[in-house]
């Protein structure tokens, strides 16, 4: 096991073995070697057919879809909410997405992006925030009804 898997091995908690993968270069032609981020989810066969640009492979694991009706132009549709996966990008530019971070999809393709734990654990936090605040709410809306109808039969 080379030294990238080690640390990719023990990023991921439902690690299991790597699937190690070789491609072509399209800048230098050479042959390259990658082992997946383990529990990858993407189907590589696009990045072994033809010679690619190194930067442009990523590996990511993907979370079960939670989708609830939005309405933004009159008629509700379901829109993914809330998914949030973890990615890797072994070439990538931004030496940050050398390593396996996170993205959380707010809804439908609408990202907070490179994340690293703690930043994923700040969105977690604010979200749970945000649930308290929805709890309140909810409670406030159940007194407010109640006091509605109270009103209404007087
Ligand atoms: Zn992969």
């Amino acid at each position: 096991m080379t030294v990238i898997e080690e640390r990719i091995t023990g990023t991921v908690p439902q690690a299991t073995q790597p699937r190690t993968w070789q491609f072509t270069d399209r800048r230098t032609g050479e042959q390259r070697v990658f082992a997946c981020l383990p529990g990858c989810t993407i189907n590589h066969s696009r990045d072994f057919d033809h010679p690619v640009f190194s930067e442009d492979i990523w590996c990511w694991t993907e979370a079960e879809p939670l989708t609830m009706p939005v309405n933004e132009n009159g008629t509700p549709e379901e829109y993914r909410i809330l998914g949030t996966i973890i990615k890797i990008e072994p070439w990538s530019p931004t030496i940050a997405h050398r390593l396996p971070f996170a993205v959380v999809e707010l809804v439908d393709d609408h990202f907070i992006d490179g994340l690293d734990p703690d930043g994923l654990e700040t969105v977690i936090n604010t979200l749970a925030g945000r649930l308290d605040q929805m709890r309140a709410t909810h409670r406030r809306l159940v007194e407010v009804r109640g006091e509605y109808r109270e009103r209404a039969q007087a």
